[in-house]
């Protein structure tokens, strides 16, 4: 008896794993499968089959993984199946099906299911995979549950190699977030600053990065977009230049002559039609001008066409701000007036041409007014996009209240509101005139966490505005950020990740599981000390740029000082893991303590009235970042860092 017993067992070690697919063509799907087939081997130690079938067959055991319309219909649950991105889970002891409401929503269910039986991404890059040992006879996951937003992507910006790209949109679906932006065509400035090293001296090279280098780079990280399913959003800026043959690459001047026959297009300011402040990419145009929005809509059209690859292009005007044609027919018509008559004029084109391309339209600087006279007659057509660029991340959108009336819009004299509250404002205006979709596009990660070291304030901003953000109205967020937003680790980017999924999950249980998948058994002592960081970087508050005037912080600097020595012993009982996830993790506080230990003593220089010595510790600390950047570059973008301390230290010598 026992010997038939021992002998079942040893059948069922050596028993492979089986995943059935019946045939399918899609390659999300079939990504998907090979994910599944690729980790249950590592978490499991088993051999992971995969069976191709005709149909599905309840009498064969093992994973049954693929779209719904080939699978049992599911019984247990009252979630919306059908819903974009809804996921589908029903697995007992190695048995069962892993379903999704569409492709990519095949794929998150896979790595949801990879999540339950305890993986965890704690950042992109495989350092940051925590994999345990799973014996997958003893499992049960069963769950099924659709997204809370539509809109859960990020934005690229800062500086970037391929690699830092295709990293992240490799992380991005095993946390839930479904759509990547390129930004600007080729996303060529942001891959220069990296490959010429720009804000590193030491690595900076002088070699000419070629527009068809980035151009490679994105038709590689397309092929990655495109992989796994989601959303390709594109552009942005650079349509009022463009179709002149001006190229808007980067927001550098434009050196070379502009032929009268085409600067009599722009904007006339101040009584001039010329580039505003030389570039290319912050220039408005007459855009009463009937032959300017022909140009502008025949170039939006044929990129359209020649980019069906495309789902959401990104149609945007100048960068600039104040610099709005005067001429006497533009000054009849208000900014947001003319961009939707724009806009109504290029979905028509678009129609005409049997181009189904979303067009996403920017609430932003003067277009945050809302139209007075024009309507847009396609909504659905269309995506509205809040860029609050102006706003403080010290609220949420969580408005108590009134909310407060709009500045009156006087031509080239703006000044926009810091407060939420009154960028709030202008959206609920604008919503009265556009009843289609709408998302956040915002900042968080972008400048202002790198003023939060511990990066939980900014975390439960992010969290806070994200359970809001239906309240105004908005289906999600897309972050225009650094894609390297993991330093000391990638709190709020699982945050932002976790709460667009599901918008009730705590704020508390997000951080303590993320702590403790990213640290181990210290974790939830990691999360204090950041958590004691950032408020006490927040009573410094680095965004409030007055520091002179900042006196009596100096029991503030002491307490941080004492922070960092309470927590030494915790680093170094910790400088050894087997795991390398939790090695590096470790790591990089170990980096992060030092940094921010130096970066401490430069800023009470500042708060201490102090200029030219907080500026010569913060070059020293500079000078050491440049140096060890190999050794943090993939959390941390030392292009961005350095800018936003640049810009502190500067004003300060000013
Ligand atoms: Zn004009």
């Amino acid at each position: 008896m026992n010997h038939y017993i021992v002998s079942i067992e040893e059948v069922m070690k050596v028993d492979p794993i089986r995943i059935h697919v019946i045939h399918e063509e899609n390659q999300t799907v079939q990504f998907a499968v090979l994910e599944l087939q690729k980790y249950l081997t590592a978490i499991t130690g088993q051999e992971v089959k995969i069976i191709v079938k005709s149909n599905f067959d309840e009498r064969e055991p093992g994973l049954w993984i693929g779209l719904p319309s080939v699978l049992p219909p599911v019984q247990f649950s009252g979630e919306r199946l059908e819903a974009d991105d809804s996921i589908w889970i029903d697995v007992e002891g190695g048995n069962g099906i892993i379903s999704g409401g569409n492709p990519r929503g095949v794929l998150f269910s896979v790595y949801r299911f990879l999540t339950e039986l305890g993986c965890r991404w704690v950042r992109p890059g495989l350092d940051g995979e925590y994999l345990p040992n799973v014996s997958l006879s003893s499992k049960i996951v069963k769950l099924m549950e659709s997204p809370a937003h539509s809109y859960r992507g990020i934005c690229i910006e800062g500086s970037v190699s391929l690699e830092n790209v295709t990293e992240m949109i490799d992380w991005m679906p095993k946390v839930g977030l479904n759509s990547y932006f390129i930004q600007l065509r080729e996303a060529y400035l942001f891959f220069k600053r990296w490959y010429n090293h720009i804000n590193n001296p030491l690595k900076s090279s002088t070699e000419v990065y070629s527009v068809e280098a980035a151009e490679a780079c994105v038709r590689k990280a397309e092929i990655e977009i495109k992989k796994r399913g989601l959303i390709y959003q594109a552009v942005g800026h650079g349509w009022t230049c463009e179709p002149f043959g001006i190229p808007a690459q980067t927001w550098d001047k434009w050196e070379q002559e502009v032929d009268p026959e085409i600067s009599q297009y722009f904007a006339l300011v101040n009584n001039e039609r010329k580039l505003w402040d030389g570039i290319p990419m912050n220039t408005n145009l007459c855009y009463t001008n009937s032959y300017a929005r022909a140009k502008m809509i025949t170039e939006i059209t044929r990129y359209a066409a020649a980019h069906p690859e495309v789902d959401l292009l990104h149609v945007w005007l100048s960068d600039g701000s104040n610099n709005w044609c005067e001429c006497d027919s533009c000054n009849k018509v208000s900014p947001s007036d003319i961009y939707v008559r724009i806009l109504n004029e290029l979905d028509e084109a678009l129609s005409a041409e049997n181009l189904e391309t979303r067009i996403v339209f920017l609430l932003y600087k003067e277009l945050l007014w809302s139209p007075v006279h024009e309507e847009i007659k396609n909504p659905k057509r269309f995506v509205l996009m809040f860029a609050p660029i102006h706003r403080s991340y010290r609220k949420s959108f969580k408005v108590e209240g009134e909310l407060p009336e709009s500045p009156k819009f006087v031509r080239n004299q703006i000044t926009l509101p810091q407060t939420v509250a009154g960028n709030v404002a202008f959206l609920t205006e604008w919503q009265r005139h556009f009843s289609g979709e709408g998302f956040d596009f915002d900042y968080h990660l972008m400048w202002e966490h790198h003023k939060d070291p511990g990066n939980t304030m900014i975390a439960q901003i992010l969290h806070r505005d994200i359970q809001h953000l239906q309240d105004i109205g908005l289906e999600g967020i897309i972050s225009c950020q650094t894609q390297r937003s993991f330093f000391p680790n990638g709190l709020a980017m699982t945050v932002m990740a976790s709460t667009l999924w599901d918008k009730k999950r705590s704020f508390d249980a997000i951080a303590e599981n993320y702590f403790n998948s990213a640290y181990g058994k210290d974790g939830s002592l990691c999360r204090r000390y950041l958590q004691e960081m950032s408020e006490l970087y927040f009573e410094l508050d680095l965004e409030n740029k007055a520091y002179r005037q900042k006196k009596g912080k100096n029991d503030v600097f002491q307490r941080i000082y004492s922070l960092f020595q309470q927590f030494e012993p915790v680093l170094t009982r910790n400088r050894i893991h087997d795991c390398i996830c939790h090695s590096t993790s470790w790591r990089h506080l170990n980096m992060h303590a030092e940094i921010w230990g130096e970066l401490t003593s430069a800023l009470e220089e500042l708060y201490r009235n102090n200029p030219k010595q907080a500026q010569t510790k913060w070059e020293a600390l500079r000078l050491k970042l440049w140096e060890i950047e190999d050794q943090y570059q993939p959390v941390l973008d030392v292009y961005n860092f350095v800018w936003v301390f640049d810009g502190i230290f500067s004003e300060e010598q000013a």
